[in-house]
């Protein structure tokens, strides 16, 4: 057991030279935050299984339009998928990316389709 650092300040035998402060250095460590290594963690709308979000595409609704949200950047609310078709079908089905969104309504998929149409195709005439 090691006193703590204070206790050296009470001893009376020791005069504290009167221009210094002693100063209690701080006992514990600067607590450090265990970075979790762990990729951060989305589940599929389509087949609700978790997957890294990096291995998901990220869909959100822009105005009542289903979109791609390629850079997994856009504000507000979006809603996680496989780049799959059957995940992004079975999404569709269950109208899931209304519920994942809050969107209430009928969402324009149409542009969201398009892209599944065309998953596969890289290039796609527009960025
Ligand atoms: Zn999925």
């Amino acid at each position: 057991m090691r006193p703590p650092p204070h206790a050296r300040w009470e001893r009376s035998d020791q005069p504290r030279s009167p221009g210094r402060r002693l100063r209690p250095r701080s006992v514990r460590p600067r607590e450090q935050r265990q970075r979790c290594n762990m990729e951060p963690v989305r589940t599929c709308v389509g087949c609700r299984t978790r997957a890294p979000r990096t291995a998901l595409i990220r869909v959100v609704s822009r105005g009542l339009e289903l979109v791609i949200d390629e850079r997994k950047a856009a504000p507000g609310r979006g809603a996680w998928l496989h780049p799959s078709r059957e995940c992004a079908e079975n999404a569709l089905r269950r109208r899931a990316f209304g519920r994942a969104l809050r969107v209430s309504g009928p969402l324009d998929t149409q542009t969201f389709e398009e892209w599944l149409n065309g998953y596969g195709n890289k290039v796609n005439g527009s960025k």
